[in-house]
């Protein structure tokens, strides 16, 4: 064979037949972007592994039970051989060969009329690699090409769907790297980040020096008005014409205020796309080794803000309510009330011996955990100087280990 590089093409594959021989580890890796491609997809195996079984019950391809026949190939635009058997291999693409249709084939590389690259996608981009005869090195290129334009470490400004606006995004819990790869693009491209206290506040410092960053909690005004207040930056900065993130701590709708801010800009007429991010109520009990439901064990979680005490009138939890569930409560902002939380809990009818764990500063370097029982849980923390940020686990689950 020749030491030509390959031509690199997009094949526009929608609704034309592609016929994918064998339904092993190979053609499971790469009918998913087939599917996705829109591909008529004949399958033709004897046997096939039960993810491949899924997507022919679930009716994305056409799967014959049986082995490969000369003539199958009639009407195929491109063709997949992957089977186990090399003389089926080699007939296949003869076959191949003589019907003009383009063929990859697993065994043997050499032989094959075209080549698959390492692939990969970052917000509307297909990454195509190809190094002729070293695939970890493709996958490597891949990775790095599509690593880069989804943090933003590779220059590729988008010039047509720069999107104006305000993009709520959850940071996660703390620790960077728990951010979405969506959130982290969004950051790596804005303009003005405005950032809370709370949140993974070292991928501030990775922020390219010409993004202007904001911090929420030193915005003037008074305590009152400090939502009115971040509302105001926020549309002020997306009305002239910038690139805003709002970076907030785990999940913007988990007790961030997010709809708020959502609002406020809507009715501002301003665009805002939310990230969902990965919420400190479920991973940092997660990382410290609790989870929070377990097959045997809790059915259920239930997360509870603990900011208003149970007796206060404001608070719209009922407690009576939580105390009589079996499952785990988590509860949020609940340090200060914690005493009075596990009281009213066992008044309910919680046990007295529910274990309980707090974790404080949870996914971060500072992270530090107290376990009780719930009726000490408020002793222990309090003795501990256990303080906010921190995350209450009550029930079975916490006494579950790996
Ligand atoms: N939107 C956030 C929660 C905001 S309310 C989220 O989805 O995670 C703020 C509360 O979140 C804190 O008082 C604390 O109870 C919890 N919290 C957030 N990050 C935390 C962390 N890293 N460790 C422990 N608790 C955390």
């Amino acid at each position: 064979m020749s030491d030509h590089p390959a031509y690199p093409v997009g094949l526009r594959l929608a609704g034309r037949r592609v016929v994918v021989l064998g339904g092993g580890t190979v053609a499971q890796r790469r009918l998913p972007s087939l599917l996705a491609a829109g591909a008529d997809v004949l399958l033709i195996a004897p046997a096939v592994t039960p993810s491949v079984q899924a997507m022919a019950e679930a009716g994305e391809l056409r799967w014959e039970r049986r082995g490969y026949r000369a003539g199958d190939l009639t009407d195929a635009w491109y063709a997949l051989v992957a089977t186990d058997d090399p003389a089926v291999n080699a007939a296949a693409s003869a076959e191949a060969d003589e019907r003009r249709v383009w063929c990859v084939r697993s065994d043997n590389a050499e032989a094959a009329t075209a080549w698959t690259p390492a692939t990969g996608h970052s917000d509307g981009v297909t990454v195509a690699v190809l190094t002729g005869r070293d695939p970890r090195r493709s996958a490597a290129v891949r990775d790095a090409v599509v690593e880069g334009l989804r943090d933003g470490s590779l220059g590729a400004p988008r010039h047509r769907d720069r999107l104006p606006g305000v993009a709520l995004v959850g940071g996660g819990p703390g620790d960077p790297d728990l951010i979405t790869v969506r959130g982290r693009r969004l950051l790596a491209e804005a303009d003005v980040v405005i950032a809370d206290r709370l949140g993974p506040r070292d991928l501030l410092g990775e922020l390219p020096p010409h993004t202007e960053v904001v911090d929420a909690a030193k915005i003037p005004y008074g305590r009152a008005m400090a939502q009115d207040a971040i509302n105001a930056a926020l549309i002020e900065h997306a009305r002239a014409g910038r690139r805003v993130v709002r970076l907030k701590g785990g999940d913007p709708f988990v007790f961030g205020r997010g709809m708020e801010e959502a609002s406020a800009l809507a009715a501002a007429g301003i665009p805002v796309t939310v990230v969902p991010g990965v919420t400190s109520a479920i991973a940092v009990p997660a990382v410290a080794g609790i989870p929070v439901t377990h097959r045997g064990v809790a059915h259920e979680f239930t997360v509870v803000s603990g900011h208003v005490a149970p007796d206060d009138p404001r608070s719209l939890v009922d407690w009576p309510a939580l105390a009589a569930l079996r499952g785990t409560l988590v509860l949020l902002m609940a340090v200060e009330r914690l005493g009075a939380i596990a009281d009213t809990l066992i008044r309910h009818g919680r046990p007295a011996a529910t274990p309980a764990a707090v974790v404080q500063e949870g996914t971060t370097p500072a992270e530090r955990r107290v376990d009780a029982p719930l009726s000490d849980i408020a002793r222990r923390v309090a003795e501990e100087g256990i303080r906010p940020p921190a995350i209450v686990v009550i029930g079975d689950v916490v006494g579950v280990t790996a």
